[in-house]
């Protein structure tokens, strides 16, 4: 029968549950464009409003990843599960960047296919772009050599990999219908399973960074990867972190690369990046069957950090897609600096009233001054600054004398420098009171069963918008 793309959309409208066949034939529409930019948009907009069962999700992100090629690792015979971890976005997340070495000096393959920066939040491979020579567009030859040799590749996802999901995405952008938990699900799942993976760890954010502040909403988007991920038979769980503050205490490119190569040499570990990262790289290495338990894992991920393994299989990623030798013994050779270097102190108001304690942080807001000091882009194309951003940020709860600012602003101008120090002003709340401090990783989901959430995660409030069941 001839393919009608409007009649798909009008069934969906309807609130019908859409078959693999119908979903298919829309999504290789997408690809060939024979489904048109407002055709897109209808079907967007129509499973934001009505949502999709999970067979129904399962069967776009099935046909989204059969839209391009597929990584198929079982010819090249790796002696080690092929694994991958994904957060849904944050301020000062550079975990990636640490836990895929760490993962490959554990014995694990990761090739992961990383995005840019999306909004307030930053992108791995914006990262990885400070680093001189560093090619995130790689010849598919270059990127099994690299997973071969080195253990991890971190990439974009080309033009090869899940094309559809590319189409699609930038209609989403356009139409306000980025926030859908299906189509949200489907896009980064159909990429995960193009990549030939065979675990998955997703890091679930929530809070004032993230791009679901409640934790409830954010479960609900947890419960949807985990439950997709596994019925496109991909083992998959993930855990919900918090976001109500960054997550490193800087946040910027080449800042973000300094973090790294510090916390990959031991010449700092922020303790709650460090959780974030071992609770992850854990959850992964015994999901994939490479350690027994959450002891054994933390172990091993401690041992090849100490041991400099995971650092040296940095160096050999970084050396393998172009970038240069001596990156972690000589970061400043390397890495940009921006011309502008000015401390946040605390505002008047706050010294006057002597408020000392940091009470809340608007850490979107955070994420916004790193993108109008051009550590992102307002536009697609825009080209980035790789070394303006924020460093030394102070912790919630951090007590505030009146020497230590509130953060450093790196800014290609003063007039920049300007701009960012009363914005990061005005993202801080400071009290007279200390906050209440929760830890970083606030719960699990895995498939079936309900979330096991610590105790002292704040209270998820049921919501479930845009997800039929
Ligand atoms: N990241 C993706 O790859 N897709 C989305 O829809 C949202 C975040």
């Amino acid at each position: 029968m001839t393919f009608v793309p409007q009649e798909t959309i009008r069934r969906k409208r309807l609130g019908e549950r859409l078959g693999a066949e119908a979903l298919a034939a829309f999504v290789q529409g997408i690809k060939r464009r024979s489904v048109s930019d407002a055709q897109a948009a209808a079907f967007a907009m129509a499973v934001c409003w009505r949502g999709m069962a999970t067979d129904e999700c399962v069967a776009l992100t099935l046909a989204m990843r059969d839209s391009g090629r597929l990584l198929d690792w079982q010819r090249q015979r790796l002696p080690g599960p092929v694994v991958d971890k994904h957060s849904t976005g944050g301020v000062g997340d550079a975990v990636s960047l640490m836990l895929g070495p760490m993962l490959a000096a554990c014995g694990c393959f990761v090739p992961m296919i990383s995005g840019r920066g999306l909004g307030h939040t930053g992108g791995t491979l914006d990262k990885l772009e400070a680093i001189p020579g560093y090619t995130v567009r790689p010849a598919m030859a270059q990127l099994r050599r690299v997973v071969r040799e080195a253990g991890v590749a971190i990439v974009g996802a080309g033009p090869g990999l899940a094309p559809a999901d590319a189409r699609l995405y930038a209609v989403r952008n356009l139409t306000a219908t980025v926030e859908s938990v299906p189509l949200i699900t489907a896009s980064i799942l159909s990429k995960k399973l193009a990549a030939g993976l065979q675990s998955l760890v997703l890091d679930v954010k929530y809070g004032s960074g993230a791009f679901m502040p409640g934790i409830a909403k954010a479960l609900v988007l947890a419960r949807s990867l985990v439950d997709v991920g596994c019925g496109a038979g991909l083992p998959t769980q993930a855990l919900l972190t918090d976001m109500n503050e960054p997550l490193a205490p800087c946040a910027g490119n080449a800042l973000e690369v300094q973090v790294t190569l510090d916390y990959l040499a031991g010449r700092s570990r922020p303790a709650r990046l460090h959780e974030v990262v071992l609770a992850l790289g854990a959850a992964l290495l015994v999901q994939a069957g490479v350690a027994a338990d959450d002891a054994e894992a933390r172990q091993r991920l401690l041992h090849v950090l100490e041991g400099g393994q995971a650092a040296e299989r940095f160096a050999r990623m970084v050396a393998g897609l172009g970038g240069p030798a001596g990156l972690l013994e000589h970061p400043a050779r390397h890495l940009a600096a921006a011309p502008v270097r000015r401390p946040v102190p605390r505002p008047q108001a706050a010294c006057d009233q002597g408020l000392v304690h940091v009470q809340a942080i608007d850490t979107r807001a955070l994420g916004l001054v790193v993108l109008q000091l051009g550590g992102g882009r307002l536009q697609g194309g825009d080209p980035i600054d790789p070394a303006v951003g924020l460093s030394g940020l102070a912790p919630l709860g951090a007590v505030m004398d009146d020497d230590t600012p509130l953060a450093w602003v790196h800014a290609a101008s003063a007039e920049a420098a300007d701009a960012a120090v009363a914005a990061v002003q005005a993202a801080y709340r400071l009290a007279d009171t200390a906050p209440r401090l929760r830890p970083v990783v606030a719960g699990r989901v895995t498939l079936g069963g309900s979330p096991d959430l610590a105790e002292e995660a704040p209270p998820a409030v049921a919501v479930v918008e845009g997800h039929a069941s």
